[in-house]
């Protein structure tokens, strides 16, 4: 009897253990896996352009990427690390040269930072899973969220719906 009790009890204490694990999951919510590189290795698998735009936090040339006129429907991708970002169906035709898009694809897939470089007050695209520089968010864009996502075709990568 006393032997029943004690896998009872046992019985008892794992099933609260699970539960408690169960709950910590989501009460956590989404944890993305990280992409961590040294310089040395984002040299390696990236272009020099592409280098000093994501991890330089450069800005290429208006006018002179690949996906600012670019009208395909699709996903566009970090060029960093493949990380999901924008949906053609938010990109929009903002005329400063550079794609522009009016929502993220989803809220976790980028963070948000100020930036007080080259003397201005600017808020930062920052790509959430490999902490890649993709460009600057404005509040000029058009509804329904007033925002421009003035991001840099190189730190992009584009994948077609099929
Ligand atoms: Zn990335």
């Amino acid at each position: 009897m006393k032997k029943l009790l004690t896998i009872l009890i046992g019985l008892t204490a794992t099933g609260l253990l699970l539960i408690g694990q169960t709950n910590e999951k989501s009460s956590k919510g989404f944890v993305m896996d990280k992409v961590v590189k040294s310089d040395k290795e984002w040299e390696t698998c990236l272009t020099p352009q592409e280098f000093q735009i994501l991890r330089e936090k450069g800005t290429e040339r208006a006018f002179t990427g690949e996906y600012y006129n670019h009208k395909e429907d699709g996903t566009y991708i970090c060029a960093g690390c493949e990380n999901e970002l924008f949906s053609s169906n938010t990109k929009y035709d903002s005329g400063s040269g550079w794609p522009a898009f009016f929502d993220a694809l989803d809220e976790t897939k980028v963070k948000i930072k100020r930036d007080l470089s080259y003397g201005m007050v600017r808020t930062e695209i920052i790509c959430a899973k490999c902490d890649s520089h993709l460009g600057h968010v404005f509040e000029d864009g058009p509804k329904p969220t007033g925002l421009r996502y003035c991001v840099n075709s190189l730190a992009l990568d584009f994948v077609p719906i099929k």
